[in-house]
């Protein structure tokens, strides 16, 4: 049965396994390949266990290592053509960099595929991805998005994890000390989602087959994780649903989350905003 941990989340590194199974992969590359073997150890695996590394778009904290991974530990890296480009992945003779694009379906074996979705990001190509296993159980992961399109919405919907960017909370970066021309970049319709659109998005994306929300990318200037975790939790009363949203830190790793490990992820109780030093920390339960 499928399960994702999002091993660092935010503009210091990006990196998530999903596993399904006996087949494990990483969505993204930004942390270091050391840090990467670190965190996943943390969570009982090894990247031994990783078959494969898709990679959402060329920014550094998404693709940092992902030529490392394909050149030191020989492993097959999946990328669109613009972020291979950009991101200067080796080419075909020295490592197996395999192309996708938005649309397309990857079988990474009989228990675990992953579908591809363009994303409206200041990428060169950038995509998300949504996994799924034999039994059609999915994980949705979508961050850097300047707002959530129309197949975005399509591709995330009704999953049973769902991994989502809060990014900013739109009065703190606008007050905030990024120069002018960088605020306008995270707020423009290929920037950032903002804390109030990822909660809007919630009704087009939550369903009756959604077991937990991970909240991605926050960042540490213009947002705190507990603005995020509460303008998302109050969508979600609103909406009459009752669901751990699980704060993604960007420097350890959450525990794993999936149709069937949330009775024990979720069975620990958390306090605070997030900030605290067991993994599990952030599982929360809404309200
Ligand atoms: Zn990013
Ligand atoms: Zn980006």
């Amino acid at each position: 049965m499928i399960e994702v941990a999002f091993l660092g989340s935010g503009s210091s590194g990006n990196c998530a396994v999903v596993r399904s199974g006996r087949t494990a992969v990483l969505i993204d590359a930004g942390l270091s390949v050391r840090e990467t073997s670190r965190r996943l150890k943390a969570l009982g695996a090894s990247l031994c266990d990783i078959q494969a590394v898709f990679v959402t778009h060329e920014h550094q904290d998404h693709a940092r290592s992902a030529a490392d991974f394909a050149l030191k530990r020989g492993l097959r890296v999946y990328a669109t053509e613009g972020t291979a480009r950009a991101a200067r992945l080796p080419g075909p003779l020295f490592a197996d960099i395999r192309t996708v694009r938005g649309g397309d379906e990857v079988a990474v074996s009989g228990e675990l595929t992953l579908r591809v979705t363009a994303t409206p990001h200041d990428g060169h190509e950038s995509v998300c991805y949504v996994a799924a296993d034999s039994g059609g159980r999915r994980v949705g992961i979508a961050t850097d998005l300047g707002h959530v399109s129309r197949k975005v919405l399509e591709a995330l919907a009704d999953c049973d994890v769902l991994g989502l960017e809060a990014n900013h909370d739109v009065d703190l970066l606008r007050s905030g000390p990024y120069p002018a021309m960088l605020k306008r970049r995270i707020l423009s319709d290929v920037g950032h989602l903002s804390n109030d659109a990822a909660a809007a998005a919630l009704y087009g994306l939550v369903g009756p087959r959604t077991r937990a929300v991970a909240v991605l990318h926050v960042s540490k200037q213009n947002n705190t994780p507990g603005l995020a975790a509460r303008t998302l939790r109050e969508t979600l009363h609103e909406m009459g649903v009752v669901l751990p949203c699980v704060i993604a830190p960007p420097d350890r790793p959450t525990a794993w989350l999936g149709p069937a490990s949330l009775g024990t992820a979720f069975s620990d109780a958390c306090d605070g905003d997030g900030r605290g030093e067991r993994p599990a920390c952030e599982m929360r339960t809404c309200p």
